[in-house]
């Protein structure tokens, strides 16, 4: 996209989170849903399609200029975002990245349209961190594959209409090579799903449990056709869902900080306002710090991931600072709002709750370290 049409998207974008996602935050919390004629204007914005490439309907977005859009999303309730996440991020990405033709022209534009949301169903109840121990099995039956097995804390799962789903094709190849992604359309029989998860936080956002119950779907389903590639195809969408994630985060933490010093400077104590208190100076100092370095780590390495550049331990190296970054960011926005900070009617408190997911999710923290170190040891001529 040219700069110039690039700049008007996003000043539409920011005028959106502005005009309409921040007055609707409290209904979403009230009503534990994102409003439908929210959802149509963001179909109408063209934001379910932010990274599917022009040819398919989409807005062909480069990484860069997606994250600046997620930073603005990040400025309001988790919830809105959400709602695009799975088809603008994990969902999606598995078919623009690794699909086939037919695969691209059959599923891409529906999914840029937000005529039909993607999920993506890696997680199980035994295998969270340890993603190549999934046990969903897909056995192979002349032209079909039958899936059977569980997923667990599926974003989107009951509003999908396809998931991007990781199972067991190679019953005889043990860990990450046996494992193959599919095209699963959420209508076909022996899907059902448990009842929606009750979370921490992030009210109107929905995730739950998928049953997959003999679940019939042609070979051809396989995404780009070859088994076996689902696990390489699973972690190159979660690095680019990473970078996604750390935009979020950082527009979190914008907001919180903007919320903590206004505070700062309306609420008076001992005469004068609380924002003259060199320690609560500090804190407000040490939020802009951990915003600033959050703004410039997702801006260096989605520039790089565009550039080509072999780029996932540095993207696990944003994930993990940013998402821990907005947790402290968190944390001392309620705490410059006092026991105001502890209270419903301020909307620290919901913040508070709802990042902490962002350490969790797409890789916990510690899996990002572990990440991060590898590759250290790895680039030391250690393998591990
Ligand atoms: C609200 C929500 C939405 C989600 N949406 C999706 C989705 O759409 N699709 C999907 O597939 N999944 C989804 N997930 C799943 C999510 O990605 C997993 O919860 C996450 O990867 C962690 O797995 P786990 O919960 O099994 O924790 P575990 O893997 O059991 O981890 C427990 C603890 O052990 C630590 N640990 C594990 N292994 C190691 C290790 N090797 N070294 C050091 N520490 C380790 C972890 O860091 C963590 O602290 C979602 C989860 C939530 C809560």
């Amino acid at each position: 996209m040219d700069s110039e049409t690039f700049a008007l998207l996003r000043d539409t974008v920011r005028r959106f989170v502005d005009e309409r996602l921040i007055p609707n935050e409290d209904r979403v919390e009230d009503e534990d849903a994102v409003p439908e004629e929210i959802i149509a204007e963001m179909r109408e914005l063209g934001l379910f399609g932010l990274s599917i490439p022009e040819q398919y309907g989409g807005l062909g977005l480069t990484m860069a200029e997606e994250a600046q859009l997620i930073f603005e999303l990040g400025r309001t309730a988790f919830a809105f975002r959400s709602v695009i996440g799975t088809t603008v991020g994990i969902g999606s990405q598995g078919i623009v990245m690794s699909g086939t033709e037919a695969q691209k022209r059959d599923w891409l534009p529906r999914l840029a349209s937000g005529e039909l949301l993607a999920s993506f169903a890696l997680t199980e109840p035994h295998a969270g961190s340890d993603a190549a121990s999934i046990r969903t099995a897909a056995a192979r039956d002349g032209d079909v594959y039958r899936i059977n097995g569980n997923k667990r804390f599926i974003t989107n799962a009951p509003r999908a209409g396809v998931f991007t789903l990781m199972a067991r094709s190679e019953k005889d190849v043990p860990g990450a090579k046996g494992i193959s992604a599919f095209i699963v359309p959420a209508d076909t029989p022996g899907i059902s799903f448990g009842r929606p998860d009750r979370k921490m936080g992030q009210r109107g956002a929905i995730s739950c449990d998928v049953n997959f119950d003999d679940v019939v779907v042609p070979a051809a389903n396989i995404i780009g056709g070859e088994p076996g590639r689902g696990f390489v195809t699973a972690m190159q969408v979660l690095d680019r869902g990473r970078i996604h994630l750390s935009a979020l985060a950082t527009g979190m933490s914008h907001r919180l900080l903007g919320m903590s010093v206004r505070y700062a400077a309306e609420r008076q104590q001992f005469g004068q306002a609380i924002g003259t208190f060199q320690l609560v100076q500090g804190l407000l100092a040490d939020s802009r710090v951990d915003a600033y370095a959050s703004s410039t780590m997702v801006a260096d390495v989605a520039r790089r991931y565009d550039a080509g550049e072999q780029v996932s331990a540095d993207v696990a190296a944003t994930k993990y600072f940013t998402s821990e970054a907005v947790g402290r960011v968190a944390d001392r926005a309620v705490q410059v709002h006092g026991g105001a900070g502890y209270m419903r009617e301020y909307k620290v408190e919901r913040f508070y709750r709802d990042v902490r997911l962002l350490r969790i999710y797409e890789g916990t923290s510690q899996i990002q370290q572990t990440i991060i170190a590898r590759s250290l040891l790895r680039d030391a001529g250690l393998t591990t």
